[in-house]
Parts: C-alpha cells; structure tokens; sequence
C-alpha cells in the first residue's frame, strides 16, 4: 500500500521548521522565498535580541496531525478557519497565488486549495 504524503503545516514553530517560508514584512504580510530555504540556514541568521523569531519569519516543517491542538482528527481546522474567516470578512478574489515553496506538500493548500493562500499570507505564527 502506498503511504499517503507527508504534508507540510506552513505555519509551524522554530523547533519543528525544516522550511524557511519567508519574511513578515512590517506591513504584516509574508514575503515568501522560493526555491525553498532550509529553515535551518535562515535561523542560523536570526537575532536572537529580537524576540521570538516566530514574529518575524514563517516557518514550514511537518504537520504533526494529532500532536496539534488544531488537528480536528482529519484536517486542519486552523487552515479551514483561516479562509472561513478570511472569506467572510473580505471577499478578495482567490487568485495571484504567492510563489510558495511548499505549495504541493502544504497542508492548507491540499484541504482548502487556493483560497488558503492570501488569507495565508496574513499568519503570523503564535509561537506561545
Ligand atoms: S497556504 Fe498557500 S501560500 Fe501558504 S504555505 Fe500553503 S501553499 Fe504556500
């Protein structure tokens, strides 16, 4: 039996990342970096003085289902509430998909497809 892919959270903790997914500029939108860079290489840059380095990159590593308190047993239920959220208070149109790296293993993206993007583009992760 073929084992299904190992799917991507793209918004993950330093201590889980694999991936740099890219900057949070000031504006609060992510700037995101491809081709992929490992994670490693841009925390090995990262001011430490500057506090949690969650507030300033995103970061991808492997979704970790039922370790996760948004694991719903099935799904990401915070990638669905994110574009449910997103959706009802925007309406933007679902196009213009970010240059992601993580775009055929991501999580969001295969359980919500493109509308996961631009309201993906405004995370920035809670390390706490
Ligand atoms: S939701 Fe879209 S933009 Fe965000 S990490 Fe997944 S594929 Fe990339």
């Amino acid at each position: 039996m073929t084992q299904p892919p190992e799917r991507m959270c793209p918004s993950t903790t330093a201590a889980n990342a694999t991936v740099f997914l890219g900057m949070i500029t000031p504006a609060g939108r992510v700037a995101y970096v491809t081709p992929p860079m490992p994670a490693e290489v841009a925390l090995a840059t990262a001011d430490a003085a500057s506090g949690p380095v969650e507030s300033r990159y995103r970061l991808a590593g492997p979704c970790v289902t039922s370790r996760c308190g948004f694991w719903t047993g099935d799904h990401c239920g915070l990638g669905e509430r994110l574009v449910a959220s997103y959706a009802e208070t925007t309406g933007e149109p679902k196009t213009n998909l970010p240059h992601c790296a993580i775009r055929r293993s991501c999580r969001w993206y295969a359980e919500q497809g493109p509308a996961a993007c631009t309201p993906c583009s405004h995370v920035t992760t809670d390390a706490r």
